[in-house]
Formats: C-alpha cells, sequence, structure tokens
C-alpha cells in the first residue's frame, strides 16, 4: 500500500520584532503552495530565545497575518514550551558522541583567530561570512570537561563536524521543489564546521529546534527564504544522524529593500505594522510585494 503522508507546511517567524514585507511574501507563499498541494499550513513560533521574543510581537505577528489573509490553526506550536524535546535529540547526538562542550567565550574565539591570521593562516568562514569555531575543543579529555562544568564554566554544545560526516555518510543531499519540478542538490554541511547544537542558556539552537519541530510537526514540504539554503545542509545532516524523513525544500527570493540589502525588523518603513498604520490596505502590500 502506499502511504501517502498529508501535506503540511509551516511558516516559522521569531517575534523579536514586528514582521516586514519579507515575511509578508513568506507566508503567502506558503500559504499559495499549501493551496495548491491541497496541504495545511500551520504557524510556528520560534522563540527559544526567551529575553528577546516577546508575547506582544507573537500577539502583533498572528493580527498581521491575519489582517493580510493567512490564518492558522491554534494552538500554534511555541518552541519555548517544548525544551524537553530538544533535549531528548540533544541527549542522542550526546550519546553518539557528536557533541562537545565548547567553553571559549567570543573574546576567545577572536583571539585564536587573529593569532592564526597573524601568522598568516587564511581562517575558514562559513557560507554567512561568520569565521568557523576553533576546533580544539574536540580533544578535551572528558574528565577536564566535566571539572569545568562543575566549576560553573558557561558552555555551549557543538556538533563535531568531521565525526557527524563519518557517522551520517558524506552521501547529503535534499530536494527543492518548485511548481511540479523537483532538483536534487548536493548537501555540504562541512562548510559550516562546528556549528552550535545547544546554546549556552538552553538545551537547544536554531538548528536543532528547527529539525526536531519540521519532523515532529510532520512537515513535508519547508518554505522559506533563500537566506537559509546553504543552512539546509546543516539540517539534512542532523536529519540523518536523527533518523528523521527530510521534507522537501522551496527557498523562495528573498524581499530586498530599495538598498538591495536583506530587510530588517529594525527598520520601521517595512514592518507590515508601520505600512497599516499609513492605511494601506492588505491588497496594497500584495502590490508591493514579487508576483508569486
Ligand atoms: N525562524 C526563522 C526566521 O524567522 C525561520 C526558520 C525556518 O523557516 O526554518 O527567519
Amino acid at each position: 500500500m502506499v502511504n501517502i503522508k498529508p501535506v503540511r507546511l509551516r511558516f516559522a517567524p521569531s517575534p523579536n520584532g514586528y514582521l516586514h514585507l519579507g515575511h509578508a511574501y513568506s507566508a503567502l507563499v506558503n500559504k499559495h503552495i499549501a493551496r495548491i498541494l491541497k496541504g495545511e499550513l500551520v504557524l510556528r513560533m520560534e522563540n527559544i530565545d526567551t529575553t528577546r521574543c516577546k508575547t506582544h510581537y507573537e500577539n502583533a505577528i498572528v493580527e498581521d497575518l491575519s489582517w493580510l489573509g493567512v490564518d492558522f490553526r491554534k494552538p500554534f506550536r511555541r518552541q519555548s514550551e517544548h525544551f524537553s524535546d530538544y533535549q531528548k535529540a540533544l541527549d542522542e547526538l550526546e550519546k553518539l558522541g557528536l557533541v562537545y562542550p565548547a567553553f571559549l567565550t567570543r573574546g576567545e574565539v577572536k583571539e585564536i583567530i587573529a593569532e592564526a591570521e597573524r601568522k598568516g593562516k587564511n581562517w575558514p568562514r562559513d557560507p554567512d561570512g561568520t569565521p568557523l569555531y576553533p576546533t580544539d575543543e574536540r580533544s578535551l579529555s572528558k574528565s577536564k570537561a566535566r571539572e569545568m562544568i562543575a566549576e560553573g564554566v558557561p558552555y555551549s554544545w557543538r556538533l563535531n563536524m568531521d565525526l557527524a560526516l563519518r557517522f551520517s555518510g558524506n552521501d547529503l543531499y535534499w530536494y527543492e521543489f518548485h511548481g511540479n519540478q523537483t532538483k536534487k542538490v548536493i548537501a555540504h554541511p562541512e562548510l559550516w564546521g562546528d556549528v552550535i547544537i545547544a546554546r549556552k542558556d538552553m538545551p537547544t539552537s536554531y538548528h536543532l529546534s528547527v529539525v526536531v519541530d519540521d519532523a515532529l510537526q510532520h512537515i513535508t514540504h519547508v518554505v522559506r527564504g533563500n537566506d537559509l539554503f546553504q543552512a539546509t545542509s546543516v539540517h539534512r545532516l542532523l536529519q540523518t544522524i536523527l533518523g528523521y524523513e527530510p521534507p522537501l525544500y522551496y527557498h523562495h527570493p528573498l524581499v530586498l529593500g530599495h538598498d538591495g540589502h536583506k530587510l530588517s525588523k529594525s527598520n520601521k518603513d517595512t514592518s507590515l505594522r508601520s505600512l497599516r498604520e499609513k492605511g494601506l490596505t492588505a491588497n496594497d502590500i500584495f502590490a508591493l510585494l514579487p508576483k508569486i
């Protein structure tokens, strides 16, 4: 018997500011594709950063999206209510020996990189342009790490990329869909180095929670901005290690500002809220966005 999974998409904003035109476009593309595929679109609040994410932004997101004509079933998933799910996945990675506690402060990382560059080394950078995390702590003994943890030295969990790739095998890829076409994309998680799996103050990170949530919420199609195209490599690696079935992906073009840069939540001019307050209607917003 063929097992056809119900189509499910998600729109996953972080409630750390008001939605802007780029989010509006992403939500509308999600809604459009969900309708074509006769699937469901769910909302997920990506609020693991409980200091920057605020309830009033969350309420504003729901209200702005509804004003735009994008409504969601309630209750929706809030990442802050599911830390135990992420903890389980982190425990699994730890049991496999694929993560290690990372104690370096930002300043120490900077210093290590500066020192290497002084010696003429070209320090590698990830696809977003951030220098890779130094890998020296991979070899820190378990007893030393335990000692530092007991002393209260703050630490995060990082993936040992080499071991992770050995565990998953190098044959990593995903399918990018657009209309009726699908295209195989080879994943390159190695470009990201020892990515962060759990931040200092929480049992998770963006990469881990997004992968766990997409699996637990049975997401079949991930539709999100092109700025996350490269991060998909890390997601495919984690899905493979954790035994999750991969969704299909569509990374849509970004809506750029007049200056050609990505829109930012800190720029009031393009927030849906301020456009709405200026008297624009949902139809005016559609007119401002690229054709779907
Ligand atoms: N929360 C992310 C953002 O607001 C989106 C994550 C995703 O779609 O995978 O950019």
